[in-house]
């Protein structure tokens, strides 16, 4: 449900702008004019019935009335506010005259139309609930009308005082009917306005939070790239000078034990090759911003990454591959088999670290219900139940300190999402790991 509808303000803020009004148009108006206007000619049958023959009089009388009811929703567009409460004060009255004439000529008070006098506001108020003043109008023309009637035609006092207390005690409940569903309306409308307001606020507030959060990583990007360069440069000469140190302190101390300062060095080379293979893991990630994903075939992708991984799983394991070669994905293939070679590599360790003799990794792409998937599997340990829930965080590894980042999968998962994919891990039923990419096809 919405009432109203959303809409940018000056200050670039969303603002809820609702209806002015809830009245018919103009179309609608002439459309339930034009019925009511002709039933009011139709029941002329009922004339005839009365009167057991045709009487042109009754039938000029309803036409006007018809005509009149057509012409005030015609003008009542036309004119202002003021305007319109003029016209529709006149077609209550108007209405009320109508009716009254058509009874006294069908027979005046001896004629069965007298007792729907006091319906009459009552049907004003079913037809215009937000207005009071008609039926009030209405209510007086009708009681008046009757009087007159029933005082001087029938010339009988306590039947003209009844119908028309009765006239006048239904225009009361006619209008007080309507100031309650003015009431209850309005409250609605509060109700609504509410709730669209409340379903506004949200709406911005989550833009928000959505346009921090991109701006954020937009920027962590941007420091990501600078901090890599920073410590790029510095890392390189420093590598280098602790290995000439190394050789220069070696030749010099040569008469010492030099085995406590050859453990210094070494501590101080692994740290710096951690710090090279960290860097390395972002530096993909960073430049992945500025590269534009197109449609690739899966089967290349995995094909370059299981080139690549080939060195790794020599030794380890077999590698078999199943990917259809009509399958096709958007994504940026090198990103995308930085991915695969990661799941790959992992494979392997995960093989080399559990001894495990007859290694298998198996990679299979498919088409599933409008999706593209890829598994990566393997028949190594699988992952302990300690383990699977923060395999995705960055910096978990149970591998050894010099082997692993713990920033493979966090980065590969991300890279998924980028390409609008996700990434999950489980375990095989029969034993091992297996990794399941999940990609949009191209559109
Ligand atoms: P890293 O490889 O640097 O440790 P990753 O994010 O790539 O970082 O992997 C995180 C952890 O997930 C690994 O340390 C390992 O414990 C686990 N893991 C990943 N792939 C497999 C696999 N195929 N089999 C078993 N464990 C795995």
């Amino acid at each position: 449900m919405m009432v109203g509808s959303l809409e940018r303000g000056a200050m670039g803020r969303l603002e809820m702008v609702l209806p002015r009004t809830e009245r018919p148009t103009q179309a609608q108006s002439l459309r339930i004019g034009g019925v009511l206007a002709l039933c009011i000619v139709l029941f002329y049958a009922l004339d005839v019935l009365f009167l057991r023959g045709f009487y042109l009089p009754s039938l000029l009388v309803r036409v006007g009335w018809a005509l009149e009811i057509l012409l005030y929703l015609w003008a009542r567009e036309k004119v202002g506010e003021r305007g319109e409460a003029v016209l529709t004060a006149l077609n209550s009255v108007c209405c009320g005259v109508c009716f009254l004439w058509l009874t006294y000529l069908l027979g005046g008070p001896s004629n069965p139309f007298i007792y729907l006098t006091p319906a009459l506001p009552l049907v004003l108020a079913l037809a215009q609930p937000r207005d009071a003043r008609p039926i009030i109008y209405s209510g007086l023309t009708c009681s008046l009308g009757t009087l007159y009637l029933l005082l001087f035609v029938s010339h009988d006092p306590m039947r003209a005082l009844a119908v028309a207390g009765l006239v006048a005690s239904m225009s009361f409940c006619g209008a007080y009917g309507a100031a309650q569903f003015r009431k209850t309306q309005q409250a609605l409308n509060a109700m609504r306005w509410e709730q669209a307001h409340r379903e506004a606020q949200e709406k911005l507030a989550l833009a928000e939070l959505q346009r921090a959060q991109t701006e954020k990583l937009a920027m962590l990007g941007r420091l990501a790239a600078n901090v890599m360069h920073e410590i790029n440069s510095p890392l390189s000469f420093v590598h280098a000078n602790v290995e000439f140190l190394r050789g220069a302190l070696r030749e010099r101390l040569s008469g010492q034990d030099p085995e406590e300062l050859d453990s210094v060095l070494k501590d101080t080379f692994e740290g710096l090759q951690r710090i090279e293979s960290i860097v390395s893991d972002l530096k993909g990630f960073s430049q992945m911003q500025a590269e534009e994903p197109s449609e690739c075939a899966l089967v290349d992708v995995v094909s370059d990454a299981a080139r690549l991984a080939a060195v790794r799983l020599k030794h380890v394991a077999q590698l078999s591959v199943e990917v259809p070669e009509d399958l096709r994905v958007f994504a940026t293939s090198g990103r995308l088999a930085q991915v695969v070679l990661n799941l790959l590599v992992n494979a392997g360790d995960a093989l080399e670290q559990a001894r495990v003799r007859e290694g298998r990794v198996w990679v299979k792409g498919m088409r599933v219900r409008g999706r593209v998937i890829l598994r990566v599997e393997d028949n190594g340990p699988g992952f302990s139940p300690g383990v699977l829930p923060h395999i995705f965080d960055a910096f978990f590894t149970t591998k050894d300190r010099d082997k692993g980042t713990g920033l493979g999968l966090a980065i590969s998962r991300e890279m998924a999402e980028r390409f609008g994919g996700t990434l999950r891990a489980e375990n095989r039923p029969e034993g091992g790991a297996r990794m399941i990419l999940e990609l949009p096809l191209p559109q």
